[in-house]
């Protein structure tokens, strides 16, 4: 304890362990130490692996002891509510009211996950054309997994990656956000308390340069279920070989709002879900394109929705926008909204910077070639673009490298029922912002943006092998 700081200890193997080095975590509003958390050396991310590895051969982990461990720790958490939210809204800048959004869900996917736990079933396997086999598959853990996580969902992002490799029955590694790493560790202490065993939850700290890839490089892993940018999601994939990962990435997603679309509605959903936790979120609004006959009309409810946004103390309950996750990020997202002006762009709001603090800002006349439009922005930035034919509009949604979700606003049906079809996106949202997500979905993108899909039942699909057996019933 230093001061009011308490140093948050390693979890490892069932037991809290303290290093010599430490990462300090500054509350990312008032700049003040919030926290300092232990980082694992290369010699206690080898015994966190080594220790899994002992756990998955020899700890008898069954579906019922799983279930029993995710929903109590979905109670802990529900009891310990306001503490995470709490610490979410300082080590992530996260304002209060969407940090308590964060922990609601993170207890719907831990309850999400435990009813998984029911449903591991194999299947008989027809033998119309083999007499003499009986044939069937079961389904067994992967092994080992390691989770490795970024900031802006500090719990239920971590959450996603642990509890369905748990109701799968694999132990998994945390590798949380150097950045936000408390609440993981606040985290693995709720499923201690829970009666995980030992060795099934581990959490290191410590960068990805070091930790991450020591645990890239460890081929005692089975599984990498990653969240996090391109350029790492990349990056892991060329290290880790012919072992699987699950990829989730960044986007710079797009909702089309059409001509015969609610305007009212659709302004004041965009306004919001643009600028949520400062755009740092992988299916924020970044592109809007508006069929050019209600242009004028939307962007009048537009700019005065995002002019009434309160920016400010995430403590606050009246904040929508905090800062950012550091002050190099906010100069970045200053730089290309600068370049894009240069480029001929227009601000129509914001483009200011104080400190992390990035205001809401609206760009208009943007076109291919700037980073605010063809890049992941993730920062509280969007553009907004006319266009004539839906299909004109189609064309603009998929001119991207990535493809996670997409939204549009629309009231014709037969349009709602093409579309999903036309759109290169892992997820359609019909009249409301492609900035939705709830954690029972099947949730992950194409192209950039990764592959594999989050959500429990969809999830735990690839934290389990189908072994195919095959008996013969001849003499
Ligand atoms: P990063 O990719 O920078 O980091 C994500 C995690 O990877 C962190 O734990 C980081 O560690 C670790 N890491 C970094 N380098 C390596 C490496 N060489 N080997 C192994 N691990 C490494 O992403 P951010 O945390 O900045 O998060 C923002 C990104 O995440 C955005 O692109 C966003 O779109 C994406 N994202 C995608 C989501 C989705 O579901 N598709 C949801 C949320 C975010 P450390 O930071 O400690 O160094």
């Amino acid at each position: 304890m230093m001061g009011n700081i308490v140093k948050e200890k390693l979890f490892i193997n069932g037991k809290w362990v303290e290093t010599d080095t430490t990462h300090k975590i500054y509350n990312k509003y008032t700049g003040e130490l919030f926290s300092e958390v232990c980082v694992a050396d290369e010699r206690l991310v080898d015994q966190a692996v080594e220790a899994a590895v002992y756990a998955h051969k020899n700890t008898l982990f069954l579906p019922e002891h799983r279930y029993t461990i995710l929903m109590r720790t979905a109670e802990l958490l529900l009891e310990s509510s306001e503490e995470f939210a709490k610490i979410i809204a300082q080590e992530g800048g996260k304002p209060i009211t969407d940090a308590k959004v964060e922990v609601n869900r993170s207890i719907s996917t831990l309850k999400i996950a435990a009813d998984e736990t029911k449903k591991l079933v194999g299947e008989i396997i027809p033998n119309y054309n083999v007499p003499g086999r009986f044939m069937y598959t079961v389904k067994k853990p992967v092994g080992v997994v390691a989770a490795i996580t970024p900031f802006n969902f500090p719990l239920n992002l971590v959450v996603h990656k642990v509890a369905p490799a748990l109701a799968a029955g694999n132990p998994v590694i945390i590798k949380p956000a150097s950045d936000t790493a408390t609440t993981a560790i606040k985290l693995c202490k709720l499923l201690e308390k829970a009666g995980v065993p030992n060795g099934y939850v581990q959490c290191v700290v410590g960068s990805g340069s070091t930790v991450g890839e020591q645990l890239l490089r460890d081929e005692r892993i089975a599984h990498y279920t990653f969240t996090g940018s391109p350029a790492v999601g990349k990056h892991i994939r060329k290290t880790i070989g012919l072992r699987k990962a699950t990829l989730e990435l960044g986007s710079n997603s797009a909702t089309i709002v059409h001509s015969d679309a609610n305007v009212g509605k659709a302004a004041m959903r965009l306004a919001k879900m643009a600028f949520s936790h400062a755009g740092q979120i992988c299916i924020s609004v970044q592109r809007i394109f508006v069929q050019e006959s209600i242009q004028e009309k939307f962007l009048e409810k537009f700019l005065k929705e995002v002019s009434l946004l309160k920016v400010g103390d995430p403590l606050d309950p009246d904040t929508d926008v905090g800062p950012m996750i550091n002050e190099s990020e906010a100069k970045r997202i200053e730089q290309w909204v600068r370049e894009a002006k240069e480029g001929g762009a227009e601000i129509l709001i914001g483009g200011t910077r104080e400190g992390n603090i990035f205001h809401p800002t609206v760009i208009t006349n943007v076109r291919k070639g700037m980073k605010a439009l063809d890049e992941e922005v993730f920062a509280p930035v969007v553009t907004v673009s006319a266009y004539r034919t839906i299909e004109e509009a189609i064309e603009l949604v998929n001119d991207s490298k990535y493809g996670l979700q997409a939204g549009i606003y629309t009231s014709d049906l037969n349009l709602s029922y093409k579309i999903p079809y036309l759109l290169e996106v892992g997820g359609v949202i019909i009249n409301d912002t492609c900035c939705y997500r709830v954690d029972q979905m099947p949730y992950g993108g194409v192209k950039e943006s990764g592959n594999g899909k989050e959500g429990p039942s969809y999830a735990i699909q690839d934290l389990v092998e189908t072994v195919t057996v095959v008996v013969n019933l001849e003499d």
